[in-house]
């Protein structure tokens, strides 16, 4: 990517030399406006992609829940025992080294967990550079298969937004980066009843479905979409390429 981008600047330095510096500049502004839109639109894949679905033949959605562990992981948890629901779990490792028995709570309820980064820098990860991404992804990856014994393989990003080196500094960690299908913008306070109505509208088999824990009213959305899941028919399931989990080898995980 890096190569990619001093090529386009390269070519528009030739062009500016043989056309005009106007042309240059123009070519310029364009190309990063761009890359801007793309940063800023969780589902652009001009920097690689982001699953958003599975292929799935049945009335069957994946449930992906944000930005725990937090104060309300138990009930959380009580939830999807409830309705028997297994789900994947985004991770801030912060929070995560702060709550390791919420983790723990978690995995042995048979839910996964994948790399939330470490510190969810909501605002800026989008534009951090490629070292201090890797560091987060590093930093969280110790400190969830520390506490769990699996490395995770899922990654999202703070708010999905991805700049061009997130999915080559995801893969170096073997994570699959993942986005989401459905959500209802619970992460903003969103009355009740528009959260169910916008989520509803990206449902479609094989969606994966993003909500968020560790805000006043996580709880009771939880609730209401998993009714409105099982009211309106669909099931939820876990794609079994994001299983089983790997294995930490010894102590020190591998591979980080
Ligand atoms: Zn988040």
């Amino acid at each position: 990517m890096t190569l990619l981008l001093a090529s386009v600047h390269a070519g528009l330095l030739l062009a500016g030399w043989h056309w005009g510096w106007p042309w240059a500049a123009g070519g310029l502004t364009a190309v990063w406006i761009g890359l801007t839109a793309c940063t800023l639109y969780p589902h652009c894949r001009l920097f690689g992609s982001a699953t958003r679905c599975f292929p799935c033949a049945s009335r069957s959605v994946i449930l992906t829940i944000d930005d725990g562990p937090s104060a309300d992981t138990e009930e959380v948890l009580a939830l999807l025992a409830a309705h028997e629901v297994r789900a994947v779990f985004f991770l801030i490792g912060e929070r995560a080294a702060q709550r390791p028995e919420d983790v723990r709570r978690i995995v042995a309820a048979g839910h996964l967990v994948g790399n939330h980064t470490q510190t969810h820098a909501c605002y800026w990860y989008w534009s951090f550079p490629p070292w201090r991404q890797r560091r987060e992804l590093r930093q969280c990856q110790h400190t969830l298969s520390a506490i769990t014994g699996q490395i995770p393989s899922l990654f999202r990003a703070p708010a999905g937004l991805r700049n061009p080196y997130c999915n080559i500094i995801a893969a170096e960690f073997g994570l699959t980066v993942t986005g989401w299908r459905a959500r209802g913008f619970d992460g903003v306070n969103n009355p009740l009843e528009k959260i169910l109505a916008t989520l509803r509208r990206g449902l479609c088999p094989g969606a994966i479905v993003l909500v968020h824990q560790g805000r006043p009213q996580a709880p009771e959305v939880l609730r209401r979409v998993l009714e409105m899941l099982a009211a309106d028919g669909w099931s939820t399931t876990l794609p079994d390429a994001w299983l089983p989990p790997r294995q930490c080898a010894g102590a020190q995980p591998s591979g980080l």
